[in-house]
């Protein structure tokens, strides 16, 4: 069935007695009006109301999840002739839901100067409305949001659709992370997005799996592809491999033909890496000692120095000879970073994209200068990059890993587990899809209609 035709009105006499009692009622009460349409429910394409449900991040109320996060109602946004608006079907839970929510390292209101903040930085939906200006979406499109939003100055330099291909967009000053540094994230009904950021959803994929890799797989395909130029044969240390960036570095090196060796807290976690393709697993709680900490004292040194060797040799061990990581896949920072140099090997790389247990990293210099080891900063990837990989996903080469999926109201308590590290791999949450697994617009309606 044409999009078009999924998305015409529905017959009234036909559809009444099947759809639910919060559609009814939105049908027969809000056409024309401001209201909200109800969570969980598709309405026809030209349903447009001026008000939406949102889970907002307010500068008074900075704090754990529990707490940032409320729900409100607010203005659906406006767009400009290359914008695009989308209705949220599912989203993905990010790391960086909770930095906005906690206000640190800085909050997010002082950038972007907005009164409100929709945190949410990956979602899948339905184009809604297109600016004038867009010509490669239409509404009725089912689609995928990556989070790079380019800057007005590299837009107006750009010529054509295809000019990003031709300088990356991410060395651009005022390059943002949308859902972080701009205000309307996908933790709404709408959010509204750049054209360049919009990409074809996996027809095989849920709403829910869709939504839930673009933040982590983009940034660990250029962190591994692109920086650190992870070769086949090579072998890659993976912090965090059970985490939202390591499930999808582990898929990343077993495509390459490199070892993956995933560090995890937990066997149930560490059974997962070795299930995604890891070579092998390393438990950090065995290495009590391991984790840098700010004013260690001069036994606290020689305890992590010793269990720093030990972990290299549970590398080698691994390996099956004395072989040291060619890359290392940064972004825990500051308990990890002088493990991550020690153990890299001559002429290693370490690629780093955060730092989550502190940003201020001591390390042994001599380990890095000596063995001419190099440090690679990296942060998302540019709308090519996202094309690239995202065809990956298309061809089912590249798998997302959700670990549960979550409704609407569950926003802030799917935050709060990514907070106190209680999840793997990527938590989704559903928006307007009523239930999990449906795979397109046509499934959504049709679930809709079938409540009683
Ligand atoms: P997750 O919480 O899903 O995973 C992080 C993993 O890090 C956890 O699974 C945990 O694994 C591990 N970890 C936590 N604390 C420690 C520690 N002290 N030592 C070693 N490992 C630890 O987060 P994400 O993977 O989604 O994101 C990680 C970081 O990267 C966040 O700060 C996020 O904001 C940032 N990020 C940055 C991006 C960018 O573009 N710059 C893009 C995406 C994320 P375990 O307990 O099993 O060891």
């Amino acid at each position: 069935m044409a999009k078009e035709e999924r998305h015409s009105k529905r017959s009234r006499k036909n559809d009444i007695e099947s759809i639910d009692m919060d559609t009814i009622a939105y049908e027969e009460s809000s056409r024309g009006i401001d209201e909200p349409i109800p969570i969980g429910v598709v309405p026809d394409l030209d349903v447009l109301p001026k008000f939406m449900h949102a889970w907002v991040i307010r500068k008074d109320r900075h704090g754990d999840p529990k707490k940032s996060f409320k729900k409100e109602i607010v203005p659906v946004p406006d767009i400009g002739p290359n914008e695009i608006l989308v209705l949220v079907m599912a989203a993905g839970v990010n790391y960086n839901g909770v930095w906005a929510g906690l206000g640190e390292p800085v909050s997010v209101l002082d950038i972007h100067k907005h009164d409100h903040h929709v945190a949410g930085s990956d979602a899948s939906g339905i184009v809604w409305r297109v600016g004038s200006n867009v010509k490669s979406w239409k509404p009725g499109d089912e689609v995928i949001l990556h989070c790079n939003v380019e800057s007005e100055e590299h837009s107006a330099r750009t010529e054509s659709a295809s000019d990003f291909i031709s300088y990356d967009p991410m060395a651009s000053a005022g390059q943002k992370i949308w859902g972080y540094e701009t205000p309307y994230g996908s933790f709404a009904q709408f959010t509204k997005v750049q054209a360049q950021q919009v990409l074809p959803k996996p027809d095989h994929l849920t709403w829910e799996e869709s939504a839930s890799y673009g933040l982590c797989y983009f940034t660990a395909y250029r962190m591994l592809v692109t920086q650190a130029k992870l070769q086949p044969s090579e072998v890659a240390l993976i912090w965090g491999g059970a985490g939202g960036l390591g499930v999808f570095a582990i898929q990343i090196c077993k495509m390459l033909g490199a070892d993956a060796i995933a560090v995890v807290s937990s066997k149930e976690k560490a059974e997962l890496c070795l299930a995604l393709g890891a070579k092998g697993v390393i438990n950090r709680r065995d290495f009590p000692h391991l984790m840098y900490k700010q004013g260690e004292t001069p036994e606290d040194h020689a305890n992590r120095f010793s269990d720093m060797k030990r972990f290299g040799r549970a590398i080698w061990d691994i390996l099956g000879e004395r072989r040291n990581p060619n890359v290392v896949f940064e972004h825990v920072g500051e308990a990890t970073f002088p493990t991550s140099v020690f153990v890299c090997s001559r002429f290693g790389r370490i690629v780093i994209c955060a730092g989550t247990t502190g940003y201020n990293l001591t390390f042994d210099v001599r380990h890095l200068w000596m063995h001419q080891k190099r440090i690679i900063g990296s942060h998302f990837a540019n709308a090519l990059e996202c094309v690239r990989a995202n065809e990956l996903v298309r061809k089912g080469i590249i798998k997302p890993v959700i670990s549960e999926t979550l409704t609407y109201d569950d926003i802030p308590k799917a935050h709060q587990l990514m907070y106190e590290n209680k999840h793997s791999g990527k938590i989704g949450v559903l928006v307007q899809a009523r239930r999990k697994g449906m795979t397109s617009t046509k499934d959504a309606v049709k679930t809709l209609k079938s409540v009683t």
